[in-house]
């Protein structure tokens, strides 16, 4: 879905069934019917209705009035956000970029193999991928060091973070381990992907100016600088990414693609 708050408010609410339970209940006067509903979105909006806010304002500023911003971004609810795990912000890209991210060969070769090991995880389970851990499962094989446990809980309280937000980063956590063939979670995939919360870090919080976008861009760092820490501490480096020019100040996407991200 492009332009995602340009859609109608009814028909984006009615997603939040679908992307929760992965089915559409149906009522009529004759009875009512359940359709089965899994399926992947994947949804691009502007930051603003002019498409500049939080860009580079000495460059090209944002001429959106607070009333006009408000207006844009609730459009978009908090709990649809919160249903949708990947939030990718994606700044104004310069007109030449190179390569230096993974190949598509690459790329796939990680994902196959994430897929395989989760195949292999939840064999006796019932559920196929990470997206579907809940409960006791999402205990077991999301389990978290003290402090990756730590970090969670701190962005929990400071982001105000929902509980379905809470276990949607956790099991994204468990892709990312995945993804980096590893058994556990650790520090590291957490802050990963606490990263990927960008409708709940960068929301202005219209109530009470900017104090929430100030906590949240603080969070933020925050988790940046744990990740790039503990990464650096292992030795390991995450992969560049290419990203694609895009006027669209944030992508989002909520997956069930088997890899659970
Ligand atoms: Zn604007």
């Amino acid at each position: 879905m492009d332009e995602l708050p340009e859609f109608g408010r009814s028909a984006l609410e009615s997603l939040r069934q679908p992307l929760e339970d992965r089915h559409v209940t149906i009522g009529r006067a004759r009875g009512v019917t359940r359709f089965p509903a899994s399926f992947m979105l994947a949804a691009a909006m502007n930051p603003c209705a002019c498409g500049f806010w939080g860009g580079d304002q000495s460059e090209r500023p944002c001429t959106c009035s607070v009333g006009s911003l408000a207006r844009y971004r609730a459009r978009m609810s908090g709990p649809l956000a919160d249903r949708i795990d990947l939030q990718v912000e994606i700044p104004r890209q310069p007109v030449s970029f190179g390569g230096g991210g993974m190949t598509s060969e690459e790329a796939r070769g990680k994902l196959e193999a994430a897929y395989e090991r989760q195949c292999r995880r939840y064999a006796d389970t019932g559920i196929r991928w990470n997206s579907a851990l809940s409960g006791r499962l999402l205990a077991v094989h999301a389990r978290l060091p003290g402090d990756a446990e730590a970090l969670l809980t701190g962005m929990y309280s400071r982001l105000g973070l929902s509980y379905r937000a809470h276990d949607r980063i956790l099991k994204l956590s468990r892709t990312i381990a995945d993804l980096e063939d590893c058994g556990d979670v650790r520090l590291e995939h957490v802050a990963e992907a606490v990263q990927y919360r960008a409708l709940d870090r960068t929301m202005p919080d219209f109530e009470h100016g900017a104090i929430r976008g100030k906590q949240a861009a603080r969070a933020r760092n925050e988790a940046a600088a744990a990740s790039a820490s503990d990464r650096a501490a292992k030795g390991r480096k995450r992969p560049g990414t290419q990203g694609a020019p895009n006027q669209a100040g944030q992508a989002v996407c909520d997956s069930d693609d088997g890899t659970g991200r």
